[in-house]
């Protein structure tokens, strides 16, 4: 019987492609009435790569990703705190990938539409609610933008709520959960036609709890001028009595709330005003995301991705777990058949696992070190291990990997969540 998928951002399109891998039929119910590449770039580790080529998508994420080959820490003022090797660069089998997140979701929804039928992917179909039957779950769904009541009732076995940080399953589940927290930083995003920096491939922090930028290139070519996209995060800590607005991944941002605090930041490697400066469209968004709750699985029904576990985006995490808990879910279709017992083992594994990293990226995850130099050396140092040993540096790095599920040999070593060759008894 087919497993109902509300949501078709990153999480709800990978579920439906890893359940028609092993031949368990899926139906996806977006929201909106078409996708649109929205967002701006995002990375996928190398743990939720290796997902994707089991998927049979490496062609696809070749054409359209960039290969990040090194992460690189520096302070306010420019100077290098600390870097490692990405990817295929640091050992791991597979690449890790900087990309578009509407590009990403674009190569998930072709695949899926080719491959599940387009019958199978409705747009225009916002979840309300559902209901337990004797065989499975009867989901609602309306028509969000024409306001018209019902867009359909469907029958599954199971339901999924992969519907983002806004999830109206969550919502049902938890009435009085309210909406995200916000920790009082806001982000700023672009993209910018630039020239390349650094080894062309790699993607850098800068500064510090309170401001911060991080940077990395988005397209694989140069255009006719020689620029590449460079995908930027500017972020500030704001007084208490700044006004957020919900968060909106479309908003418009005002460069005067923060391009001022960068003016300095002109390292000889990169011009950080010039990047901000020369935006044609840039976007602002409140560094959200929820608490942790104790159940994902409430009878036949389960909670993935944002409307699990939405968390900051920080440590390239977002995307990366919300498809590890899509290949997870399907591991457990293959084992349980698709029922209440595989959404439990599902839950068992990701819940502790997901609630772990939420909590780790509240602490700043590996940008601590950027913390702790800002911390015991706000006017500068000359070489790093005056201000941090290096062996604090090695293992704030190696703590959020291991917190993330993306050690090295840990990681090459394990067989992959579900095989390209698995099948669901029929
Ligand atoms: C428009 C957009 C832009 C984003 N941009 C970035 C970015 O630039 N950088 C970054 O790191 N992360 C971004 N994210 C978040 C990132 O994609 C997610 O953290 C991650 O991919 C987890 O994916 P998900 O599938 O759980 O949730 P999402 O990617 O948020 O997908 C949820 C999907 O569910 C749909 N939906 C919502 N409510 C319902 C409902 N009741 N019924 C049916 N469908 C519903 C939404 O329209 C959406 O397509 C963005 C998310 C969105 C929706």
């Amino acid at each position: 019987m087919t497993v109902l998928i509300a949501g078709g951002g990153i999480g709800g399109l990978t579920l439906a492609l890893s359940l028609h891998q092993i031949g368990v039929p899926a139906k996806v119910f977006e929201s909106v009435a078409e996708l649109k590449p929205l967002g701006v770039g995002i990375n996928v580790l190398p743990h939720a790569v290796r997902e994707l080529i089991e998927l049979g998508l490496m062609d696809k994420l070749n054409a359209s990703g960039v290969r990040t080959r090194e992460l690189a820490y520096f302070s306010k003022h420019g100077k290098p705190i600390w870097s490692e090797p990405r990817g295929l660069e640091a050992g791991y089998k597979w690449p890790q990938f900087s990309i578009h997140r509407g590009t990403l979701q674009q190569l998930l929804l072709d695949t899926a539409v080719e491959r599940l039928g387009r019958e199978n992917i409705l747009t225009s179909h916002h979840l309300t609610g559902w209901t337990e039957t004797a065989n499975g779950v009867r989901a609602d769904f309306i028509d969000r933008a024409t306001g018209k009541a019902a867009a359909g009732s469907y029958d599954g076995a199971i339901l999924i709520a992969a519907d983002g940080i806004h999830s109206a399953a969550r919502e049902k589940l938890y009435p009085n959960e309210g909406p995200p927290i916000w920790n009082g930083r806001i982000l700023w995003r672009g993209v910018t036609p630039a020239k390349a920096f650094l080894t062309g491939r790699t993607m850098i922090m800068a500064g510090h709890e309170i401001l911060k930028f991080v940077c990395y290139p988005i397209s694989k070519e140069p255009d006719a001028a020689g620029n590449h996209l460079i995908n930027w995060v500017a972020e500030r800590h704001m007084p208490p009595t700044y006004q957020w607005r919900r968060e909106d991944y479309n908003r418009a941002a005002r460069l005067e709330e923060f391009l001022p605090w960068f003016e300095s930041w002109q390292f000889d490697w990169l011009d950080v005003p010039g990047l901000i400066r020369n935006c044609p469209h840039a976007y602002e968004y409140p560094l959200v995301d929820r608490d942790p709750v104790s159940q994902w699985t409430f009878g036949k029904v389960t909670l993935m991705g944002d409307a699990a576990h939405p968390m900051y985006p920080i440590g390239s995490n977002g995307a990366s777990q919300a498809i590890l808990d899509a290949r997870v879910i399907t591991r457990e279709i293959l084992a349980h058949g698709p029922t209440q017992a595989a959404l439990l083992a599902y839950e068992a594994e990701r819940r502790p696992a997901t609630t772990d990293l939420v909590l780790l990226n509240r602490k700043n995850g590996p940008e601590q070190v950027m913390q702790l130099v800002e911390e015991r050396a706000p006017d500068g140092f000359e070489v790093v291990t005056d201000v941090l040993s290096q062996q604090e540096l090695e293992d704030i790095a190696a703590n959020y990997k291991r917190v993330a599920g993306f050690q090295v040999e840990a990681l090459n070593a394990k067989p992959p969540i579900v095989s390209k060759d698995a099948r669901a008894r029929a």
